[in-house]
């Protein structure tokens, strides 16, 4: 950022709910499948067809409220907004009114040092979340003389979140869509999915001479699939503003669109040219009410939340936030690094859940679910390391690529290939004359002082002994051999 400048952001996150139906509908809500396959009289807009509420949604719309911290709205309204395109055959969006189903909540990032002189948590206010339904989908490339609709998606439920204009770089707007994508995914109300547009985001930016607290004029960016995107798109945005001002030029408000091929953001409308959409109140539908009854009954199923998992797994098991942060990735992964953890040891289970099943996942493309290993497997393998039955080396390179292959226990395997550590004293000496014979020169320049030469020793110990001696003793003993 230029200095003198700061940047003014604010973030429009659209949310796929997870129910198994459609928001107003019975159809199917299911990602992909045969075209037009999911749809009814109601999501296709024939006359006559009347809307129903979806309750599951409504559910899901409280408990991220809750967990926001916001107001649940007792009674809100839903709207018709208007405009013609090929993939809305209503020819009108359901959306709510002037007020939402959810009202003023937070979301706690960490303050960007570089803007704000220190890390210290911000709270970013949530304007309002409302319910609206999803839109068709227009594929323009499966023919280059016709555009094809596929209705599948149109109906499904979506909850927009509107959050304040409170991120001051776009690395605080990314902060913030993380926390709020692992918000959605641990409540289960979202498959968290960019690249599929479960999970999509509108980023409006502006920027301001720094000490001035009027805002300067917005710029809509849409087009944003990926986090990655979410952040280039901002920081170039921000950038071609500055540039703008500095050239004494203005600029009105527009909604401009992300090319990621390009790393631009080009213009795609402008405010003269917005739409009148011709709000008006849906009549096929009855005002949504909540009850105290509900909110407490969504209350009871709320799962404990990303924030406060995050704390109690750095106390309780003495880890870093980094680390905890990580292991947050998503509940599964949460789940099952607890409880390796509780039957093993905090720390150990972190490394193993961040290094090796993180490596095996990656490399399989596999999730947690997916790892084929189990919770308590994983435990006996960490124990083992610990009583010194093997060595960390033997565990990651010969018993845990076993595991996966479904050989058995980590006790199994280690029994049937013979990997049991050699802690035996007498043995690993005799390995430590062998390798002294057979390096006379390294010993030689050992004794003249050359210490470099001691971790060469140990390696060739240790290859002497295919890895599985106890490397402390091998320590030892060499020690002891060259003080003599
Ligand atoms: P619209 O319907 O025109 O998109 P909304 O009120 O729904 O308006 O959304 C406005 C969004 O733009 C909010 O996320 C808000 O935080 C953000 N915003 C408003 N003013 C500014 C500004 N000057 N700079 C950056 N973001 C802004
Ligand atoms: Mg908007
Ligand atoms: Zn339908």
């Amino acid at each position: 950022m230029k200095p003198g400048y700061e940047a003014v952001i604010g973030l429009e996150v659209h949310v796929q709910l997870l129910t198994k139906s459609k928001m107003f509908c019975a159809c199917r809500n299911e990602y992909g499948g045969v075209p037009n396959a999911h749809t009814c009289p109601v999501c296709l807009g024939l006359p006559g067809a009347l809307p129903v509420l979806n309750k599951e949604a409504v559910r899901m719309a409280i408990a991220l409220g809750l967990s926001l911290g916001a107001r649940i709205q007792p009674k809100s309204i839903f709207y018709r907004k208007q405009y013609f395109y090929p993939d809305l055959p209503k020819g009108y969006q359901i959306t709510q009114g002037p007020v939402a189903v959810v009202e003023e909540g937070r979301v706690t990032i960490a303050g960007d040092a570089e803007v704000r002189g220190s890390a210290i948590p911000v709270g970013i206010r949530i304007e309002r979340a409302h319910l609206e339904e999803d839109a068709g989908k227009s594929n323009h490339e499966l023919s280059d003389k016709a555009t094809y609709v596929d209705l599948n998606r149109a109906g499904v439920p979506l909850l927009e979140i509107v959050g304040g204009p409170d991120l001051r770089s776009a690395d605080e707007a990314y902060g913030y869509l993380k926390a709020l994508h692992r918000l959605v995914v641990f409540l289960g109300i979202c498959d968290g999915s960019m690249e599929e547009g479960s999970f999509r985001c509108d980023a409006n930016v502006s920027v301001r001479l720094v000490g001035n607290d009027t805002f300067g004029t917005r710029v809509e960016v849409k087009n944003l699939n990926s986090f990655r995107n979410v952040k280039l798109a901002i920081e170039h945005e921000t950038s071609r503003q500055i540039e703008l001002l500095e050239k004494g030029e203005t600029f009105t408000q527009e909604t401009r669109g992300w090319d990621a091929d390009k790393g631009e953001t080009r213009s795609q409308r402008t405010k003269e040219a917005a739409m009148d959409y011709r709000f008006f109140p849906e009549p096929d539908l009855p005002a949504l009410i909540i009850t105290a009854e509900e909110i407490s009954e969504v209350e009871k199923t709320l799962p404990e939340l990303p924030e406060a998992r995050r704390d109690r797994i750095v106390q309780e098991y003495g880890l870093t936030e980094y680390e905890a942060g990580m292991l947050l990735q998503s509940r599964a992964f949460a789940d099952y690094f607890e409880a390796v953890a509780k039957a093993s040891n905090g720390k150990q289970a972190a490394n193993w859940m961040l290094g090796e099943v993180s490596r095996t996942l990656n490399d399989t493309g596999r999730d947690i679910e997916r790892l084929g290993l189990s919770e308590a497997h994983l435990a006996q393998l960490i124990q083992l390391v610990e009583a010194k039955t093997i060595n960390l080396n033997t565990a990651k390179e010969a018993v845990f690529p076993a595991m996966l292959k479904g050989e058995g226990t980590p006790q199994q395997i280690v029994d049937q290939n013979g990997l049991a550590q050699v802690s035996d004293q007498v043995a690993i000496e005799t390995l430590v004359q062998g390798v002294l014979r057979a390096h006379p020169e390294q010993l030689a320049q050992l004794k003249a002082g050359n210490e470099k030469l001691k971790g060469f020793f140990v390696g060739q110990v240790m290859k002497a002994g295919k890895g599985k001696v106890n490397p402390q003793l091998v320590n030892e003993i060499l020690e002891a051999t060259f003080a003599k």
